[in-house]
């Protein structure tokens, strides 16, 4: 007979709105263009999604200078390009599709507006994430300051710190970036900081959900890729909140050392990770365990974009 065990599901969880237009946008544009349809970096971070991309005609590539000379278009992914990439795009005269998550585009305009009205921009984000070299590519070179610890600010040494201001990644761990955005107001009581928080509303709301179920479970399971920011970041919220927490790509990748003895297990998936696999998870602990499953719903998510213009006829 198989052990029990209780499944917390939690909710939200998968998908966000930028992701769903996102891989919309590459589906439409090979529904309307036709293979081959070329994507600038991953168009979501998730494996699962780029191999099923690619399966359909899409090619993926890092940089627009691996495209040859085409009519076909050229989709710039969820996380935003630096302005270069779309002056790039332009010369080479591609039908470029900017599928960049407006949650995103909002904090390159922010950018913008503190950069014009004279302020030096802080960027509290991870170095290397293309999130945060698209959001310091909206300004010249050196402009923007990448902040990714409380150690960052202490060590900074700004010329005017009567005229700063700060924007973030949309995908930090919220209890994280408060405490930078402490740490930076303390330090520069004159910064100007976001109207609303630039975490988005996604991260958030995936993030309160494995809050809730973290200290009520004996492990938690993220189905999310590993660069995958905003999964890493439900990773350590779990583990912060008591329990021992992997991420996981899917069925294959389970450390069986961390859920074999376990009576209780919470579910969470990335904004970028389908449901199919947070389904074939399930699957694999089906097979070792007698499962009940109860879904913990901390809010209510309808939020959704139009595509890009290019593709709006077709939608
Ligand atoms: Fe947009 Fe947030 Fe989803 Fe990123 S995680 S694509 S910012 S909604």
């Amino acid at each position: 007979m198989k052990p029990p065990l209780k499944i917390f599901l939690c909710s939200p969880r998968g998908f966000c709105a930028g992701v769903v237009r996102a891989i919309d946008a590459v589906e439409r544009a090979l529904a309307k263009y036709g293979p081959p349809v070329y994507v600038r970096h991953e168009i979501v971070h998730n494996r699962y999604v780029v191999e099923s991309l690619k399966s359909k005609g899409a090619v993926f590539v890092e940089e627009l200078d691996e495209i040859p000379q085409t009519d076909a278009p050229v989709i710039f992914s969820a996380h935003g390009v630096a302005k270069s990439v779309s002056a790039e795009a332009q010369e080479r005269k591609f039908l470029a599709i900017d599928a960049t998550c407006p949650l995103v585009t909002k904090v390159h305009r922010e950018a913008e507006i503190h950069w014009k009205r004279g302020r030096r921009v802080l960027l509290v984000g991870h170095s290397g994430h293309p999130e945060v070299v698209g959001t310091m590519g909206q300004l010249p070179e050196g402009a923007v300051v990448l902040v990714e610890s409380v150690e960052d600010i202490d060590a900074l040494s700004l010329p005017d710190e009567n005229n700063l201001a700060y924007v973030t990644q949309t995908t930090l761990s919220l209890d994280d970036s408060q405490e930078i955005v402490n740490a930076l107001t303390k330090r520069f009581p004159k910064i100007v900081g976001p109207h609303k928080e630039d975490i988005c509303y996604a991260t958030t709301n995936r993030q309160a959900a494995v809050k809730q179920v973290a200290p009520t479970v004996d492990a938690v399971i993220v189905v999310g890729s590993p660069n995958s920011s905003n999964s890493q970041r439900l990773r350590e919220v779990a583990e912060r909140a008591g329990a021992p927490a992997q991420l996981v790509q899917g069925r294959r990748e389970i450390d069986w050392s961390i859920f074999s003895n376990i009576a209780s297990l919470g579910i969470t998936a990335g904004a970028s990770a389908p449901e199919v696999l947070v389904e074939e998870i399930m699957d694999a602990f089906a097979e070792r365990y007698d499962i009940t499953v109860e879904t913990v719903s901390t809010a209510d998510e309808s939020v959704s974009f139009p595509l890009p213009k290019e593709l709006r006829a077709l939608a």
